[in-house]
């Protein structure tokens, strides 16, 4: 298929009515090499989408992950879990070294309880410039994000041109799923999970800026938990609200 059609199929709407497992295999029939999975280890639908992943192409999935230098161990004994059931390698990109002794020098190691500002330098050094690096090699990427994960996210599309990065494909499979269908993939399958999540943490990132939440509560409610709503996004996944201000 063309760089066209393809093109052409996403701006149709055609893919956003495609089931998850369809969707997977469209991507690797399209883009693979060049396709990878963007899994934090945090959340239940990164791994249901690798389970996926692992049905439909057995050996070919690929996943990338950001380490931060900040995970909690539990999110890095889940990828030891996930490498062993799946037998993959794990690509693993962190932050540049200088960048992160040059910001913590001049801002303290925990610069991101003191401002907004400071919080967006954090996850703009730690975080969005390894994604970058990451989809650099990359013609598509698959993600775990679901539309009622919060109101930033409710405009979140099955598929899309990922035009804040250079206009790679980006594939959001669960996009449609809620949390009961994806807790119920997990139980159904026994796809191993971030041992946080039985502790109350729906959505885990960063250790100092992930915190439990109470049942009932957005599902991202234990993210930079001191910051309001309208803030509360790393800059990864952007524009996805329902105003028309990003897709
Ligand atoms: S989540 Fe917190 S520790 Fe992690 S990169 Fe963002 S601000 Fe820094």
């Amino acid at each position: 298929m063309s760089q066209q059609e393809v093109e052409r199929r996403l701006e149709s709407g055609e893919l956003e009515s495609w089931p998850a497992e369809d969707l997977i295999k469209w991507g690797f029939e399209q883009f693979a090499p060049r396709l990878s999975l963007s899994a934090s280890f945090g959340s239940p639908e990164g791994m249901v989408i690798l389970d996926l992943m692992h049905r439909i192409a057995p050996g070919q999935a690929r996943v990338f992950t950001i380490d931060t230098g900040r995970l909690p161990h539990e999110t890095h004994g889940l990828m030891d879990r996930a490498r062993e059931r799946y037998g993959i390698e794990i690509e693993l990109f962190m932050p540049g070294a200088e960048r992160v002794e040059s910001m913590v020098r001049r801002h303290g190691v925990n610069l991101f309880y003191e401002s907004l500002e400071n919080r967006q330098l954090c996850c703009g050094i730690r975080k969005v410039e390894p994604l970058k690096r990451a989809l650099s090699e990359l013609d598509a990427w698959l993600t775990g994000l679901r539309a009622d994960q919060s109101a930033r996210r409710a405009g979140v599309p099955a598929a899309e041109i990922d035009r804040v990065n250079g206009g790679l494909v980006k594939l959001n499979p669960l996009a449609r799923w809620s949390r009961e269908q994806v807790d119920g993939y997990v139980r159904e399958h026994a796809v191993p999970v971030n041992a946080l999540h039985a502790r109350g943490y729906p959505s885990v990132g960063c250790a100092p800026c992930s915190r439990a939440v109470k049942p009932g509560d957005d599902e991202r409610s234990g993210r930079w938990w001191w910051e309001t709503d309208d803030a509360r996004e790393c800059g990864i996944h952007v524009g996805y609200e329902r105003d028309g201000s990003g897709i």
